[in-house]
């Protein structure tokens, strides 16, 4: 049972107590019981309620599966062979790159200075991978700590030990006013950025993000060298 739950990232309490997954819980209803190696939930709006959970009717309701599954689900999580899930909903460096360079293309389209520069460029934002990085996605409405940290572990945004006019933490965001190119691995899973800055043409105009991998496939020689 210990398994199981940790599996779940569900983590008792010294009652030894969870809130039950299976049904809208705020306080614990479920007490657990090493024991004999069972749970129960002492909500009456559970759909569990009044039975005993066994590790694998456990794991029958969470998954919605059948025992025959269970049984299954159950012996990988012994063998290790599978993934816990609190691991797997981590988003990889390439799930958070993929979503941000999707952000910047979309935003190529709301900036009519991005256009302009990319269009000056002969670039068609239309055929090729482009996006632009205006700074602001980690702003506003869009303030959300998750991307926040994402952001930060993938170095997208860098903390300088910055504080708003608001007083919250401010962070630096890399490549702003740039052109972002996605550079990808052979299994065409974006592995890192490349921004072109659209302000400064002298010294300061490439940037990769920290720990550069892969490559911008199509790229031509007249890209290489601006
Ligand atoms: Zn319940």
């Amino acid at each position: 049972m210990a398994t199981v739950l940790q599996y779940y990232n569900l983590k008792p309490d010294k009652h030894n107590r969870i809130c039950c997954p299976f049904h809208e819980d705020k306080t614990p209803s479920m007490q657990v019981y090493y024991k004999t190696q069972t749970a129960y939930c002492f909500s009456s709006n559970c759909k569990t309620h009044g039975k005993s959970l066994d590790v694998i009717d456990f794991i029958m309701h969470r998954e919605n599966q059948d025992k025959h599954n269970a049984i299954l689900k159950a012996a990988s999580m012994i063998n290790g062979h599978e993934v816990p899930a609190a691991t797997a909903q981590t988003p990889s460096r390439s799930d958070i790159l993929t979503k941000m360079f999707t952000y910047f293309k979309n935003a190529v389209h709301n900036s009519p200075p991005a256009k302009q520069y990319i269009e000056s460029r002969k670039l068609d934002y239309e055929k090729l991978e482009i996006g632009y990085n205006s700074g602001q996605f980690h702003h506003g409405q869009r303030k959300d700590e998750t991307l926040i940290r994402q952001c930060l572990q993938v170095g997208i945004l860098q903390d300088a030990g910055l504080i708003s006019k608001t007083g919250d933490k401010a962070y630096r965001p890399f490549g702003k006013w740039c052109i972002v190119f996605p550079l990808k691995n052979k299994a065409n899973q974006i592995t890192g950025l490349y921004f072109r800055s659209t302000l400064n043409d002298t010294d300061k105009r490439h940037y990769y993000l920290a720990d550069r991998q892969g490559l911008y496939p199509p790229l031509p020689h007249d890209f290489i060298v601006w």
